[in-house]
């Protein structure tokens, strides 16, 4: 079966007793047993019984269940953000002494998360060109605990050779970690071009309407020791773990994923090429534009689309404000793939806190808007744009 026949047929992990066709919410934190030995063999895990909601619960697997057929992945977990899929994921996989090899173009908090918080454990990093095979592979030494990347940075949409990546990740026996979030799991296999495990913020496209955060750490099996670790420990000791009725409101967005996507890329592409014409832009960034340096390889990666979000330049910052504030339909909001068109200036508000020196550093420019793109009718955007350019 196709991804978007499965997304709106995946099976109960147990049957349910008046034949529901939406997952009910499990709103427990806890789970009755009938003897003392069915309890033992509950918190062993020799049973396959939820016992704590921290850990397990019925509605949240049932997502996990859908992300695992749709992925092909050997586990899903199912966090409460895309952060907890990151900074789980991460730790997991590290320690005191060991680094992360990955890039300066991150998403902020991620780029934080690194170079900060993980740092003050003693977990170094290394800071690279993940475009460049060679950088990465002699950034590599023997205490590396994996490559983190991307797939479509943000906001300079730079997409990095996966296949190459998972090559020299495979010849150090570490993981190839890729956040995915930016081209939805339901378009591509992450598995396919040899991402070891994939996190997603299911905020954005799963989630769609916007409804609520949620993360998804998609772990295909092959990174040694990772399933246990992730599964029976970081569940239980980072209490992480998404609530039952996030999971019902992110599987019914995954049901409808497929039909939202498909406009909103059809969307961002004619959009990408109409906003050219505007002579207020500058520069339009887009990967599914065939003049995009990445274009090939990303088409080669993760099909014909090409994501719902785009950046174009303004003169300057000045350009860029006066754009936004005059927007009447696009909604001035950070998060992506909200069925709303939503516009940001990345500079001064999600790498606000950045200096200039790294901002820089980072690629992050502060003639840059970033647009997010909804189900709005697409002249309906255009016609927005156009007129706020032109104030
Ligand atoms: C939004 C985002 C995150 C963080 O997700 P939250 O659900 O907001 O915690 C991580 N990575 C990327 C690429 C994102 O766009």
């Amino acid at each position: 079966m196709k991804k978007s026949t499965q997304a709106v047929h995946i099976p109960f992990h147990r049957p349910d007793p008046y034949g529901a066709l939406s997952h009910p919410v499990y709103h427990s934190v806890a789970y009755e047993f009938d003897t003392a030995r069915e309890m033992a063999d509950a918190f062993c895990n020799r049973i396959d019984a939820p016992d704590y909601s921290r850990v397990e619960n019925p509605t949240v697997i049932h997502l996990e269940e859908a992300v695992q057929t749709i992925t092909g992945a050997a586990a899903v977990s199912a966090l409460n953000s895309g952060m907890a899929a990151v900074s789980n994921t991460l730790i997991a996989v590290s320690g005191a002494g060991k680094n992360i090899v990955t890039s300066r173009h991150l998403f902020g908090n991620s780029y934080s998360l690194i170079t900060s918080s993980l740092a003050r454990f003693g977990v170094g990093h290394k800071l690279c060109d993940l475009t460049c095979p060679g950088e990465v592979e002699a950034a590599i030494d023997a205490e590396t605990c994996c490559i983190y990347l991307e797939i479509v940075t943000n906001p300079q949409l730079e997409v990095a050779d996966l296949r190459e990546l998972a090559a020299i990740a495979h010849r150090h026996h570490i993981p190839l970690i890729a956040d995915t979030t930016v081209i939805p799991f339901t378009e591509f296999s992450a598995k396919a071009l040899g991402v070891d495990i994939e996190v997603v913020s299911s905020t954005k496209y799963v989630s769609g309407g916007a409804t609520c955060l949620g993360g998804l750490v998609i772990d295909y099996g092959t990174a040694p020791g990772f399933s246990p670790r992730m599964k029976g420990e970081m569940v239980f000791n980072y209490g992480a773990y998404m609530t039952p009725q996030v999971a019902y409101m992110q599987t019914l967005g995954l049901e409808t994923l497929g039909c939202r996507y498909a406009r909103q890329a059809s969307s961002t592409l004619q959009l990408a090429h109409r906003l050219r014409e505007i002579p207020q832009i500058k520069h339009v960034n887009y990967v599914g534009l065939e003049d995009n340096p990445y274009h090939q390889l990303a088409v080669s990666q993760f099909g014909p689309t090409a994501g719902a979000m785009l950046t174009f330049d303004m003169k300057d910052e000045e350009a860029c404000f006066r754009l936004i504030d005059h927007v009447r339909l696009i909604c001035r909001a950070t998060n992506l793939f909200d069925n709303r068109s939503l516009i940001i200036h990345p500079a001064s508000t999600i790498f606000g806190a950045f200096s200039d020196e790294e901002k820089r550093a980072m690629d992050v420019d502060s003639r840059t808007i970033r647009l997010s793109v909804g189900l709005e009718d697409v002249d309906d955007l255009y016609d927005d744009l156009r007129q706020a350019a032109e104030q």
